[in-house]
């Protein structure tokens, strides 16, 4: 994936766009937790108004607990506050995250974390906290400071965790988990609201997980596809004897024989496929085609009715794998 889709596919992912970016003033934070000896505390769990005695954790200015029954339960600053939404909602996030992570590698419990995967569309699941001995916030990597960093023993970063308020994550930090193959977790902030639900989960639902868990592409550092290789018993469209076809499932779709290693080639071979050269009008290119045994004429890489026939008997053999990036084989010795 290039730079640019990279960024335009974060950008989509996170919802993020330019006109998002406005800057809420202090008198207008309302969020469910605050300061309290320090430590964070909820709304719900304190007296109401000033008897409170909470601070708001980034400017430190005392602030008002508010119980009433028209609107959701928050901590509110004094008008004229000098605060940022933004700053606020981040740094609870950070927190609120740190301290479900510290207690849970504390009592050596696992992070189970799911998401779908924007380098090849399919769903990966991982235990974040594996191999993971200790939890630091704002840690300084290398050209980086990651909102929360995860070590090993021999501290190394297993994962680094960012938020994302309306800002797009720092590009040194997702260089940062590239060269180091490691996963970008990555939360959205967006409101009061999402603070409560990590709050109140005991799990942890990033919005955005850059990572993916198949093997690299050795050429392109793609994503790499299992390939299985179907020959299917048909008939020829002009003359009618019986003949073979091949095709290759790769992340459930097939794909006709021109993306076949020689290799494939030679096992179709075996298996009754006849391979000719043939122009193509579209392309008007020389290209491989499969050919009928008793007349020659070629069937082109369209598949009308192959699809349904190998969904029914689904059993292809298994040929290794193919990244879809740069068409790179990387075959099973036969
Ligand atoms: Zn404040
Ligand atoms: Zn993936
Ligand atoms: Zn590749
Ligand atoms: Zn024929």
């Amino acid at each position: 994936m290039t730079a640019n889709s990279l960024e335009t596919n974060l950008i989509q992912a996170l919802g993020l766009s330019e006109s998002v970016l406005k800057n809420r003033s202090g008198s207008q934070v309302r969020v469910p937790y605050a300061e309290k000896d320090g430590r964070l505390v909820h709304v719900s769990t304190v007296e109401r108004g000033l008897k409170c005695h909470a601070v708001c954790p980034v400017c430190t200015t005392p602030v008002v607990a508010r119980k009433g029954d028209k609107t959701r339960h928050h901590f509110a600053h004094y008008p004229g506050a000098n605060c940022s939404a933004e700053t606020v909602l981040h740094f609870i996030a950070k927190q609120l995250i740190y301290e479900k992570l510290q207690t849970a590698v504390a009592l050596k419990q696992v992070m189970p974390v799911e998401w779908k995967c924007i380098a090849c569309s399919g769903r990966h699941h991982m235990n974040l906290l594996e191999n993971v001995s200790q939890v630091t916030l704002e840690k300084k990597l290398g050209q980086c400071r990651p909102d929360i960093c995860l070590l090993d023993t021999n501290d190394q970063a297993r994962a680094l965790i960012e938020i994302v308020v309306s800002h797009r994550p720092d590009r040194k930090i997702i260089d940062y988990c590239n060269q180091h193959n490691i996963p970008l977790i990555i939360f959205r902030i967006v409101n009061a609201e999402a603070l409560e639900k990590i709050g109140r989960s005991p799990n942890l639902n990033p919005s955005l997980v850059l990572y993916c868990l198949r093997d690299r592409c050795p050429d392109c550092g793609g994503p790499l596809f299992e390939k299985r290789l179907f020959i299917i018993a048909s008939s020829c469209w002009r003359c009618g004897a019986p003949m073979q076809l091949a095709a290759m499932e790769i992340n459930q779709t097939l794909h006709g024989i021109t993306h076949f290693s020689a290799a494939d080639r030679l096992i179709a071979r075996e298996k009754g496929v006849i391979f000719r050269e043939h122009f193509n009008k579209k392309s008007h290119r020389r290209e491989l085609a499969v050919a009928c045994p008793s007349c020659g004429v070629v069937t082109g890489n369209r598949f009308a009715g192959f699809q349904k026939r190998i969904t029914l008997k689904r059993i292809g053999i298994c040929r290794g794998k193919i990244c879809l990036n740069c068409w790179t084989h990387l075959d099973e010795p036969v």
